[in-house]
């Protein structure tokens, strides 16, 4: 089948869906790939490693896109001038997903968030490797941010104090950042609702706190996500996070919940109480926040304390995160490919239907409204 690559049109976001490692794996599968000029600039690709992997370069988007089957792409690309009839996959923001521009031209949209959270699927799972490297990125913003040095540092001309990390959701972004803030030797603490987040934060060597009730017990989904809390649990968890944050010197926040705001877990009372210098690096600005201060893509200075949001941290490291992504598509494609290497949508693999937003001119995915 063909495959096409265009340069990404989101703003800020470096990343590109394909690698010259991957073209020439889907090469060597007899597909076509051709790839807008320019496309893998911002993340260290060049247009010659394409050429060389066995990709053809376009000029424009337009040429990139003539008889393709499939677009692969990292962010949604602008619906106006997809050819009709094409199939897309990327990641394609599915809860602010707007549908109906791509089904009046009969796009056939795959979303790389709605990937189950199987074994099978788990190389594909670009959530996952999107938000591993954004975990990493948060605790280096935060750092670069924090004024002070991380790790304790025994000096002739004095002593150093470690710097006190409180992570915020210990999914797969919340454990990179308690990783990468230990590996630079801060102490580090960390909170989450789901019961089975305690031994991993442990087992990274950070100290778990958390109020340990019965609708803690019973706060993870069969999809590993974790579930909206009570009133009356929120209400425990601030009491318990507003006397801990106050000691605390960088707080990154991750805690999200699928298709609903990001609950507040930092109030601006509490960070009210915080050290001047120190830093609050809020991961879920995009689903409204953790923090109500926070803005996206900004550093906001509230009494000497500095909020920052950030939207696309993964951006931040565009060679890497296109790399991975690159290979969840790689690993995908082959779901959606028939026997004579042609695209195949005849099937009801459970992988494909959870990803399938729209088919046909028609909306075909229950968790999105329309
Ligand atoms: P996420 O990005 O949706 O949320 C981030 C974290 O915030 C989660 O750990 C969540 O429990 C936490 N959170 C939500 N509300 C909170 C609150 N009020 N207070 C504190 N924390 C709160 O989740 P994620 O990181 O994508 O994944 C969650 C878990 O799913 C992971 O830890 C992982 O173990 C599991 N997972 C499994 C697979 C697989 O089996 N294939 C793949 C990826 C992830």
């Amino acid at each position: 089948m063909k495959l096409s690559v265009l340069k990404e049109v989101a703003p800020g976001d470096r990343r590109v869906a394909v690698t010259p490692e991957t073209v020439k794996k889907y090469v060597g599968l007899d597909h076509e790939v051709t790839v807008e000029a320019g496309a893998g600039v911002a993340a260290g690709y060049t247009d010659q490693a394409y050429t060389e992997a066995g990709a053809t370069i376009a000029g424009d988007s337009t040429g990139t896109l003539k008889g393709a089957d499939v677009l692969l792409s990292v962010r949604t690309p602008d619906p106006e001038g997809l050819p009709d009839g094409l199939t897309l996959v990327g990641l394609l923001d599915p809860f602010k997903f707007d549908a109906s521009a791509f089904n009046s031209k009969k796009v056939t949209t795959l979303a790389m968030e709605f990937t189950p959270r199987i074994t099978r699927a788990q190389s594909m799972d670009a959530l996952s490797s999107q938000s591993n490297l954004a975990g990493y990125r948060a605790v280096i913003e935060g750092a670069t941010i924090y004024g002070r040095a991380m790790p304790m540092m025994m000096t002739a001309a004095g002593t150093v104090a470690p710097a006190k990390v409180f992570v915020m959701g210990a999914g797969v972004a919340g454990l990179q950042a308690i990783a990468t803030a230990r590996r630079l030797g801060a102490v580090v603490t960390a909170t989450d609702v789901r019961p089975a987040a305690k031994e991993q934060v442990a087992s990274l060597g950070a100290k778990f706190i958390a109020g340990e009730d019965e609708e803690f017990k019973a706060a993870e989904t069969a999809g590993g996500y974790a579930k909206q809390m009570s009133d009356e649990y929120q209400k425990k968890q601030a009491e318990l996070v507003a006397s801990h944050i106050e000691k605390q010197d960088i707080v990154v926040t991750t805690a999200l919940i699928p298709g609903r705001p990001a609950p507040v877990l930092v109030s601006e009372d509490m960070v009210k109480t915080m050290r001047p210098g120190s830093v609050i690096v809020d991961m879920a600005v995009s689903q409204g926040g953790n923090c109500p201060l926070s803005e996206p893509d900004k550093v906001v200075d509230v009494n000497g304390v500095q909020v920052a949001g950030f939207t696309n941290l993964p951006a931040h490291l565009p060679a890497d995160a296109s790399a991975l992504y690159a290979k969840n598509l790689l690993a995908f494609l082959p779901l959606i490919t028939g026997e004579d290497g042609s695209l195949n949508l005849e099937t009801d693999d459970e992988i494909v239907t959870a990803m399938m937003l729209t088919r046909g001119g028609e909306t075909v995915n229950e968790r999105i409204s329309s």
